[in-house]
């Protein structure tokens, strides 16, 4: 949205809400595009990141520790540069892991995916709905109208008014 309202500053009202509309109609559109054309189950940036977490997942070594609580404990391979092997707890029905990124993010750790593949689950299923191409082409599906003709305005039956005891402070 920044990137997309550059240039907006000190304009006179009038041109700053015809820039900012024109903009993000302009860059709802182009997202339109995007996500209708995106045939990943995530979008490109999170699908990477879900690829990567779950090639990682792989290689982690995973103890039952509770079936039916679904809590287990996931010890990261030792890696040559002396990374690795940390231990980690995942509780999967409260969606947590201590590493913390599963409850922050809202998209699953490594540790997590880790998990649910080894309890057959399908590791897009712990996806939160927020992060899914759906979701994502949802979002700009909106549709903008361009803005009518100032005779075609209705007559407002309101007025903005400013709030006296606000104002009152600068006369201090
Ligand atoms: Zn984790």
């Amino acid at each position: 949205m920044n990137n997309a309202l550059r240039g907006a500053r000190q304009l006179p009202i009038k041109a700053c809400i015809d820039l900012t509309f024109n903009r993000t109609v302009h860059l709802f559109r182009k997202y339109n595009n995007v996500a209708m054309n995106c045939n990943t189950p995530l979008p490109s940036c999170m699908w990477r990141l879900f690829r990567k977490r779950e090639t990682h997942a792989q290689s982690h070594i995973l103890t039952e520790f509770n079936y039916n609580e679904g809590v287990y404990r996931i010890v990261t391979k030792l890696q040559i540069n002396g990374k690795g092997g940390n231990a980690q707890t995942v509780h999967y029905y409260q969606q947590t892991c201590t590493c913390g990124k599963w409850q922050m993010e809202m998209f699953p750790c490594s540790h997590a995916i880790a998990v649910c593949s080894y309890r057959g689950d399908n590791p897009l299923s712990i996806v939160n709905t927020v992060y899914t191409t759906m979701t994502y082409r949802q979002q700009y599906t909106s549709s903008f109208l361009p803005l009518s003709h100032v005779d075609y305005w209705l007559e407002s039956d309101w007025k903005i008014k400013a709030d006296d005891l606000k104002l009152s402070v600068f006369y201090v």
